[in-house]
């Protein structure tokens, strides 16, 4: 199985200062710098961060990276249900608005088979609902995938038209994702241990090349922009802060009152 291109975010009405440029082809190339700037970083930081990974991260076992056997699959609606039940379980108090972003998020499956998987949260504005769009063939991976954007999804209603900075949009996917692992292992479901595995193959990619080319990069002011240097920096915070973070705190994430820079000193 092939790794999965599970945020091509298309902000279409956010007031993001960054954008895809693919999806704006006007807009002149962001740059290393103005990825920085946005979350108020700088490259001292950041390489610090990559340095916690490294330290905290670069000797996770492989584990077996081809083995779904025993994996009990799930049908689309019960993996919805699963996913919804894992939120209300992470953050209990907020269960009327997990609920109501579920109701009235559409969801819509797109099959392209032979295609690499992929799926995408779209923003409507504050006044709308996102709309949900994912490939679900039954597989661990794709589970993690609906969490994933269910938590942006949750992000975009709970922020009420605030910017959010992508690594803080995707800090809130991996928190989605973490609390789809964490019931599954606290309700003993089956499907723990190939969630647990397919969650820990991902954090490979994002701790590993992901992590090298963002640390590249860094050294390069003038960098073209690509969104995957979002993915180490938040999939880390999203690991600590589900660690050692309060709920009311990290619903100020979800809310989008909390920065990079405030979630980084809470956890130094
Ligand atoms: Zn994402």
């Amino acid at each position: 199985m092939g790794g999965c291109d599970h945020a091509v975010h298309v902000p279409t009405s956010s007031p993001a200062a960054m954008r895809d440029p693919a999806a704006d082809p006007q807009r002149q190339q962001h740059s290393l710098a103005d990825w920085l700037a946005l979350h108020e970083l700088d490259p001292a930081t950041c390489r610090h961060v990559l340095d916690a990974i490294g330290h905290d991260f670069a000797s996770a076992p492989a584990g077996h990276e081809g083995a779904q056997s025993g994996y009990q699959a799930l049908d689309l609606e019960v993996a919805w249900l699963r996913t919804v039940e894992a939120m209300r379980d992470f953050l209990p108090e907020r269960h009327g608005i997990i609920e109501d972003t579920f109701a009235k998020t559409e969801k819509i499956v797109v099959d392209l088979p032979g295609r690499s998987r992929k799926a995408v949260t779209l923003d409507n504005g504050p006044d709308a609902y996102p709309m949900i769009l994912l490939s679900y063939r039954q597989e661990p991976a794709e589970h993690l995938i609906m969490a994933h954007e269910f938590g942006h999804a949750l992000q975009l209603r709970a922020s009420q038209g605030r910017l959010v900075p992508p690594i803080m949009r995707e800090v809130c996917a991996f928190l989605g994702e973490s609390a789809l692992v964490s019931h599954a292992r606290q309700r003993n479901h089956p499907q723990h241990a190939c969630l647990a595995r397919a969650w820990r193959k991902d954090s490979r990619r994002y701790f590993g090349v992901q992590s090298d080319r963002l640390r590249a990069a860094l050294a390069t002011p003038a960098a073209p922009y690509t969104y995957s240097w979002n993915y180490p920096v938040a999939r880390y915070l999203a690991i600590r802060i589900s660690e050692r973070c309060s709920r009311d705190r990290i619903w100020s994430i979800f809310a989008g009152r909390t920065s990079v820079q405030d979630a980084l000193q809470e956890l130094a």
